[in-house]
């Protein structure tokens, strides 16, 4: 049997995010990446919009994605091996929540906790609105939240120069499947492999992103997590835009973002939880009269491709699940990210690298995320989830 110190099921942004900050903190034992699918095809990081916002209402989300955010800002600098910058396309040109007259005051008031965390959110009137995008359809709006730090960028990117970096500071990575995690008496001793090996390590982290629940529940540790099916859509208008779009939610639920020349969009469906890749072309449909309401440019619009990811979605209350299992010894868990794991992973990588190292939450509090929050009921109820 392999021996290794930390084992990391998934080499997705946040496993790799986690191994990369165990080394900077110092951690100097055997650390093993275990990823499935070497080239991410599957992986929701790959899959993902890339939307990197701050405005939640919530404070435990505010400062990850705040803390995440200052670390896109410095990640070509920071992340650069051998004097080549880890390119990251990070394009700050904001997140924009359209309100209604009903929604504005909710809008508003998370406004005030995200300034007082540090944000530069603002609610803005319908003639600012015209400011960022000239082409806005406002009659049946009240104004907007506005984050101009907040934007988009290339998932793939962050997940390799993590990749990259953790395995310049010697984490390896192995590309196999782990069956299971193996445990005596509520502690986790290591893991057993697709091919009948087996790796004995003291600390095992599920980071396994959408097939993490399966995983979980196999060593009876079961969480409130689904994988759910998302497409995503990117399309061509005959009319281009005057200014680069700020990542949009329309009151629908709808999202739309520039993507190069074209604009990429998608929307949260109602559908059956499972491992599901397909991508429809004709779920489109309904999106389109709800986009063309919103931008008359996008009127003519041609359909060019698109893909289908899954999240990890948290049935109880779509947040982050980060800690270590209070009933099992070892075994840390950083799951349930729903659609908003891109813009936590820099924090939630540092967090679990300094429970491990250091026994305690040091830069962030991750507490409100932990995975008794269920047992105790003690839910983190968000309200500004896309
Ligand atoms: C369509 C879509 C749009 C999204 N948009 C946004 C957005 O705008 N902003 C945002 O912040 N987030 C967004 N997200 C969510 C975000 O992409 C995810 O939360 C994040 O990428 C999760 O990273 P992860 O490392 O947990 O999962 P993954 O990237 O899926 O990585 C998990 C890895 O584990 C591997 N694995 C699984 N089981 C095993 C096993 N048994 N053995 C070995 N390896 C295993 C898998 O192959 C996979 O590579 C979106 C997601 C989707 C699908």
């Amino acid at each position: 049997m392999e021996k290794a110190d930390v084992i990391i099921v998934g080499g997705g942004v946040m496993g790799s995010s986690t191994a990369y900050s165990l080394r900077k903190l110092g951690h100097e034992g055997r650390i093993v990446v275990f990823e499935k699918d070497s080239t991410y095809n599957q992986s929701s990081t790959s899959l993902s919009a890339g939307g990197i916002r701050q405005v939640y209402s919530q404070e435990v989300n505010i400062q990850l994605s705040r803390f995440s955010l200052k670390a896109y800002e410095k990640f070509p600098d920071e992340m650069a091996i051998d004097g080549v910058r880890a390119e990251i396309d990070f394009k700050q040109h904001g997140y924009l929540f359209l309100a209604t007259e009903s929604s504005f005051p909710a809008y508003a008031k998370q406004v005030a906790t995200q300034n007082k965390n540090g944000v530069l959110s603002e609610m803005l009137s319908n003639e600012e609105l015209l400011t960022i995008i000239p082409e806005l359809n406002t009659e049946d709006l009240a104004g907007g939240l506005f984050s101009k730090e907040d934007g988009y960028l290339d998932p793939y990117s962050v997940l390799q120069s993590y990749r990259k970096s953790a395995q310049s500071l010697g984490v390896e990575y192995i590309s196999e499947e782990i069956d299971t995690i193996l445990t005596e008496r509520s502690k986790v001793t290591g893991v057993l492999l697709a091919n009948g090996s087996t790796y004995s390590a003291p600390i095992v982290i599920n980071c396994a992103g959408a097939w993490g629940g399966a995983l979980s529940e196999k060593i009876g540790m079961a969480l409130p997590i689904v994988p759910l099916k998302r497409q995503i859509y990117t399309f061509d208008t005959t009319e281009h835009l005057k200014k680069p779009l700020p990542l949009t939610i329309d009151p629908t639920g709808v999202y739309f973002r520039h993507e190069g020349g074209q604009v990429l969009c998608g929307f949260s469906e109602d559908v059956k939880p499972g491992i599901d890749f397909r991508w429809r072309r004709s779920s489109f449909d309904p999106l389109w009269p709800i986009l063309a309401h919103r931008v008359p440019n996008f009127e003519s619009l041609k359909l060019e491709s698109g893909w289908a990811g899954l999240y990890n979605h948290n049935t109880a209350d779509q947040n982050a699940i980060i800690g270590e299992h209070p009933e099992m010894g070892g075994y840390f868990v950083a799951l349930g990210f729903s659609g908003h794991g891109m813009q936590q992973a820099p924090g939630v990588g540092l967090g679990l690298a300094e429970l491990i190292c250091k026994g305690k939450f040091e830069t962030l509090d991750l507490t409100p995320l932990r995975v008794g929050r269920f047992k105790e009921n003690d839910l983190v109820i968000e309200d500004a989830i896309v």
